[in-house]
């Protein structure tokens, strides 16, 4: 844990772009652009506040171990890692989208997710299908994929898929429809527990500044 400072954890990519102007507001700038750098410890105008900048999944473990006091991560990592040993503060109501079960639109044209008892999956989120799915009964073969979902039911690995969704372009351009809602995603700051407490006062400035930010 940094001892005095506070360190936080923001994933590379979508959230990333999104946190920043939040951030920013939040009188956190950045002294060099994440965007271009290279380093992945970046100090900011906010005395003691150091970035660091991370794969999204592994948003959860940094905070959870007390690497980052403070993290940026999706509803989505965090529904699907399987500890809890963090608070999850706010919803920064960024990088919104939506996790869906999405197939190629001439199976969606006549199928009913009321009648699904046993269903082949390719996804990202394993966990989640799984919980999601138990719950109503149906049993699932999952094929965990680290990327490109969408690929899946082109070339026949799996008929469904379980992944993010957003404008619905990228399921549109290979052929494929949404047919069931799973959960809205947007990004959270999530906090290390014992930081929580050691820091009181820094932390929730901080905190407070970023609920300010998020409006
Ligand atoms: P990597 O590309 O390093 O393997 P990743 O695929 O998880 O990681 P992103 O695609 O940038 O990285 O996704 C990071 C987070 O951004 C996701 O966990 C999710 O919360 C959010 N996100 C992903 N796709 C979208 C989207 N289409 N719209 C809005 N937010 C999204
Ligand atoms: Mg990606």
């Amino acid at each position: 844990m940094n001892e005095c400072g506070i360190t936080i954890a923001l994933s590379k990519g979508r959230i990333l772009e999104d946190s920043l102007p939040l951030l920013a507001a939040a009188g956190i700038a950045p002294v060099e652009d994440p965007l271009k750098s290279r380093k992945l410890i970046i100090e900011t105008s906010a005395p003691g506040v150091k970035l660091v900048v991370i794969r999204a999944a592994d948003v959860p473990t940094y905070v959870q171990w007390g690497a980052a006091d403070l993290g940026v991560a999706g509803r989505d990592v965090l529904m699907e890692s399987e500890g809890n040993g963090l608070y999850e503060l706010l919803d920064l109501k960024i990088a919104r989208c939506r996790l869906m079960v999405a197939e190629p639109q001439g199976l969606a044209a006549h199928d009913d997710p009321r009648t699904w008892t046993r269903l082949r999956i390719a996804t990202k989120y394993v966990n989640i299908t799984r919980r999601h799915f138990a719950a109503k009964g149906i049993q699932t073969d999952i094929i965990k994929l680290y990327g490109s979902m969408e690929l899946a039911p082109l070339v026949g690995l799996a008929d469904r898929i379980v992944d993010l969704v957003s404008t619905g372009k990228t399921l549109k351009a290979n052929g494929l429809a949404e047919i069931e809602h799973i959960a809205d995603i947007s990004a959270w700051l999530v906090a290390n527990k014992a930081a929580m407490k050691m820091k009181y006062r820094p932390m929730q400035d901080l905190i407070e500044r970023l609920a300010k930010a998020v409006g």
